[in-house]
């Protein structure tokens, strides 16, 4: 391992603060395969684990604090246990600790929320984070850092909680700590992922299947082309989508958009007004594309999938307008160099878009869309290939 690594940089930083590391956790990006918006609809998602992982060094403290620090803003961050409960849910979007440090001590508060545990007994802890996951990339590295800190919490305070329910506190944390209103899609890839396998998750039920990939077997090679336009979930368009979701869903009579399907949407079109109906088209018909991916992986391999993966991200682009021009032009490129399908994945506004592509192409595939972003005067995109990874884990 190189100084650079992740974990090495966790270690140092945990050392830097003149304590000595007890115990080491990482946990998976993740990228969606298929499935965007879905989540918070009580609908489908098909994402998968990267091996891009964010690392967490423990070592626990005797006076009931918790200290967090990371790679990204070397200041700590110090609060008692016993004060989490006067700092989140956080009110109005005002952070009482700086942001970055609300998803870690929001994942503490949560899990104790969860496990109905008394904070004045629990032990202490210095937590120090490094990551490789690219941030903001809709990579999910909020899901990392919240699943690393949830496992480690987990262990240390011997709650018991399962993978889902970790997912689940990483999720609130999130929501109430962080204030961001994402599903619940990243969490259980991050904790559930498995080599070479999707997450087949049902966002309503919670029940997942693991879905072997068979991309390298098949000589696929999945790229994650990050375009480098930023986003911010806690603000703006993400928000407004899932209110114009939950309209739909409130017009047409039913509990989530996951109760229509393709057979309702001619009656949408009569009862909605035209931006909410092509809200709830996206919806109603990536839930289905979902469904239809997974069956076609295991019917007909991994080659079939081109067309869907197309399908989703006309989806994105002209019905719920969540595309950039930077996404349209990756994934169109890729396409037109070659690629089996592309699409953008994660929540949009910027991030990346991925293309399932003959592994033998991927120098062809990424020199066109390198030189497409030249020609459109766009900043250069990140692009690297990506294979489906296991989930969190303790790594010493
Ligand atoms: P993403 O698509 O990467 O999940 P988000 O906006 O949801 O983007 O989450 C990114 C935020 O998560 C960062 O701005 C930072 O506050 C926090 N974060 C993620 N990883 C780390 C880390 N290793 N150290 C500190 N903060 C982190
Ligand atoms: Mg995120």
């Amino acid at each position: 391992m190189t100084d650079t690594d992740p974990h090495t940089q966790a270690r140092d930083l945990l050392t830097s603060l003149g304590t000595t590391v007890a115990s080491e956790w990482s946990a998976p990006g993740r990228v969606n395969l298929i499935g965007e918006h879905t989540d918070y609809n009580d609908g489908f998602v098909f994402p998968f684990a990267t091996p891009h992982r964010t690392h967490v060094a423990l070592a626990p403290r005797a006076d009931g604090r918790l200290r967090v620090i990371s790679t990204f803003d070397t200041v700590p961050v110090e609060v008692a246990i016993a004060d989490l409960d006067a700092i989140f849910p956080t009110v109005d979007g005002e952070h009482a600790v700086p942001e970055w440090s609300a998803y870690p001590l929001g994942v503490a508060w949560a899990l104790i929320q969860a496990a109905g545990a008394d904070p004045t007994t629990l032990t202490g802890a210095d937590l120090a984070f490094a990551s490789n996951v690219p941030v903001g990339a809709g990579l999910s590295s909020s899901a990392a850092i919240e699943g690393a800190t949830a496992s480690a919490l987990n262990e240390l305070w011997s709650l018991g909680l399962d993978r889902v329910a970790l997912a689940q506190v990483g999720r609130r944390a999130e929501n109430e700590a962080v204030g961001a209103p994402t599903g619940i899609m990243d969490q259980m890839a991050s904790m559930l992922g498995e080599p070479d396998a999707a997450t087949f998750l049902d966002c309503r039920s919670l029940e997942t299947d693991e879905v072997e990939l068979g991309f390298a077997a098949a000589g696929l090679s999945l790229l994650v082309m990050d375009t480098n336009v930023k986003h911010a979930h806690s603000t703006g368009g993400y928000g407004e989508r899932r209110a114009s979701c939950e309209k739909g869903a409130r017009v047409m009579g039913v509990p989530m958009l996951r109760d229509l399907s393709v057979a309702d949407l001619d009656r949408a079109a009569e009862l909605l007004d035209d931006v909410t109906f092509r809200r709830v088209r996206h919806i109603v018909t990536e839930n289905q594309r979902v469904l239809d991916t997974v069956r076609t992986l295991r019917e007909q391999g991994p080659r079939a999938i081109g067309s869907l993966l197309d399908a989703s991200h006309a989806s994105m682009r002209d019905d719920f307008e969540i595309s950039v021009p930077e996404l349209d032009l990756a994934a169109d490129t890729a396409v037109a160099a070659g690629a089996i399908g592309a699409r953008m994945t994660g929540g949009g506004f910027g991030g990346a878009a991925i293309a399932l592509v003959e592994t033998d192409a991927v120098d062809t595939v990424t020199r066109a869309v390198e030189q497409a972003f030249a020609d459109a005067g766009f900043t250069a995109p990140t692009i690297f290939p990506v294979t489906p990874s296991a989930g969190a884990r303790r790594d010493g």
